[in-house]
């Protein structure tokens, strides 16, 4: 319950007084997407918003499907939903509602309004509604159908609802005031004809309730406390309080407003990932480049990470746009502690070490996270030809590099110290073998006699190691340029996806699950992907690079 020493945000502050001056006495908030594509991070903030203050405030959480729209749904994205739902740690329990259940009820709440002579049936056509509803600036027109008696709507209505009409003949509107400054209450639509099927109701209904018709309803009947939506519903507010208040409920539920949430770098609107998907640019709605749900949970990101990003947030009243860096901040964070450094080599180049005896081979124990003992240990084989990076080699160093160079000798991590001698190139020049020797009693890269070596290199063993597929990403937008350009296209940056093919990892890590996620030495954070990833040929998304100049804003 409220605790009057921490800050309490705006909403909380709401809450605390609706219950304290008895409006209400419990609290219920729910989650209503339309079921029309997949959730993405602005989601999930509206989740864990909706579902940390019902878990605050030993509340309910209700998962509601806003499915009274029948064009573009599809069950596809209900299962979907529920998955995203669920793996942020937002339980709805049995709690799980479809509104298009309450097509009855809502049905008769228009029926009430009618009778109430709240209600009227319109010959208009869209157009003509749109003219007759004026400006800003001046008051709109009488619909000539709110002359109608309460009998000839009744009957009107019920005809409509009989399929006596076409799509568009008719429309049912709330009877409020032309003349309203917000054109909202300027008798709204709130029924249409529509013959179409509906993926719940099938055939049942030819029509359909509006969404501001249909919300405060749908809120109503499930005992909503809190009804908490995004800023561009305000205006919409004394319309949804006029519904609940005419059609009498008596615990009516209140709307609360509260800015989106934009990220910097990425495309966060469903329109925008859909055209994404159905032009072919990204692999499905869970590409890595995506910020969906689906997609980050395949890129590696965690609930946990999620759930800290949105609390950094914060919930606000004006609409601000976050930095990106913020949530790979928070990955970052998050898997500093829980996973395993592997070593992985990218870009191989191989390494002999000429004294070590042949076919041998050597199992050296390495500590999972140094800054986490409980995550235990694993072994690496170490043996004769290796795989180091190429970046690790340079003929001719330039001043401070500190890794391999003919003369120089560098710590194989975890393992020995090497001295490299010679290399061998091939006619394009490319460097294909390097040679060294190593020292024996600087077993566990520990230093025999004192003596300093100034680089540390990763590798991994030739024979043992497996070949990978590294996937490394950038932003899939140029927001210097603009996401959007002027006709509504995407800027998109060229180099949002790398493939590297031949790749080689600890089998440790190549062993590993979809999901599972490791830190590769020097490389970053990368999770096992889901879709392609196989036993034979493991594929990794890097998730995030280890360091960043990001900082978090002084207020956090
Ligand atoms: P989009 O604008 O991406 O198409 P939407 O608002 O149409 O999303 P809905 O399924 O209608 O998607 O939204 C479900 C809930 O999620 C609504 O309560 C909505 O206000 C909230 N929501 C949508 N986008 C964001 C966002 N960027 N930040 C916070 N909440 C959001
Ligand atoms: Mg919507």
């Amino acid at each position: 319950m409220a605790n009057e020493t921490e800050s309490r945000n705006f909403i909380q502050q709401i809450i605390d007084r609706d219950l304290a001056e008895g409006h209400c006495t419990t609290v219920c908030t729910r989650f209503p997407p339309e079921p029309n594509g997949y959730l993405h991070i602005g989601h999930a903030k509206s989740i864990l918003l909706n579902y940390g203050l019902a878990e605050e405030y030993g509340g309910k959480f209700n998962l509601r499907f806003d499915d009274t729209n029948p064009t573009k749904e599809k069950v596809e994205f209900v299962e979907s939903i529920k998955a995203d739902v669920q793996w942020l740690g937002a339980d709805w329990e049995d709690r799980l509602f479809f509104a298009s259940d309450y097509f009855d009820q809502m049905y008769e709440a228009a029926v009430k309004l009618i009778k109430k002579g709240k209600a009227y049936v319109s010959d208009l056509s869209g157009e003509q509604i749109r003219e007759y509803r004026g400006t800003l600036t001046e008051a709109g027109r009488e619909d000539p159908g709110s002359k109608r008696s309460i009998e000839e709507n009744l009957k009107l209505f019920g005809e409509m609802k009989d399929g006596i009409y076409k799509d568009g003949e008719k429309v049912l509107r709330a009877k409020i005031d032309m003349a309203s400054p917000n054109m909202n209450m300027r008798d709204p639509v709130i029924y249409r004809v529509a013959h179409m099927e509906h993926h719940n109701t099938k055939d049942k209904w030819c029509i359909y309730p509006m969404y501001d018709f249909a919300h405060p309803i749908e809120d109503a009947i499930e005992g909503v406390t809190h009804s908490i939506c995004t800023l561009e519903f305000e205006d919409h507010r004394p319309l949804y309080d006029w519904v609940v208040r005419e059609v009498e409920y008596e615990n009516p539920p209140k709307q609360i407003e509260f800015a989106k949430l934009y990220l910097t770098n990425v495309v966060t609107g469903k329109r925008y990932i859909k055209r994404l998907v159905e032009e072919g640019i990204v692999d499905g709605w869970d590409d890595p480049r995506l910020v969906s749900i689906a997609a980050l949970r395949r890129r590696g990101f965690t609930p946990e990470s999620i759930r800290r990003f949105v609390e950094l947030c914060g919930i606000s009243k004006s609409n601000s746009s976050v930095d990106y860096a913020m949530l790979e901040y928070c990955i970052r964070e998050d898997l500093k502690l829980k996973r395993a450094r592997v070593m992985a080599v990218l870009d191989p180049v191989k390494l002999i070490i000429d004294n070590y005896p042949e076919g041998e081979k050597e199992e050296l124990t390495v500590v999972n996270n140094m800054e986490n003992e409980s995550l235990g240990s694993h072994t690496v084989t170490f043996e004769r030809e290796l795989y180091i990076d190429r970046e690790d080699f340079m003929e001719v160093p330039p001043k401070k590099y500190f890794r391999m160079f003919p003369g120089n000798e560098v710590r194989l991590m975890q393992a020995y110290f090497v001295t490299c001698n010679s290399f061998v190139k091939d006619e394009s020049g490319k460097v294909t073998e390097i040679h060294c020797t190593y020292d024996p009693a600087s077993r566990g890269g520990v230093s025999p006699d004192g003596r300093k070596v100034k680089g540390t290199i990763h590798w991994v063993g030739a024979s043992t190691a497996r070949k990978a597929e590294v996937r490394l990403y950038e932003n899939i937008v140029n927001e210097e340029l603009g996401v959007y350009n002027e006709d509504g296209s995407l800027n998109l940056n060229p180099n949002s996806l790398t493939v590297l093919k031949d790749c080689y990892v600890e089998p440790y890590a190549a062993n590993a699950e979809a999901y599972d996620s490791f830190q590769f030495v020097r490389q970053g954070y990368f999770c096992v992907d889901a879709k392609d990833s196989t036993k034979e040929y493991p594929v990794f998304n890097r998730i995030v690079s280890l360091k960043s100049s990001y900082r978090l804003p002084d207020n956090r």
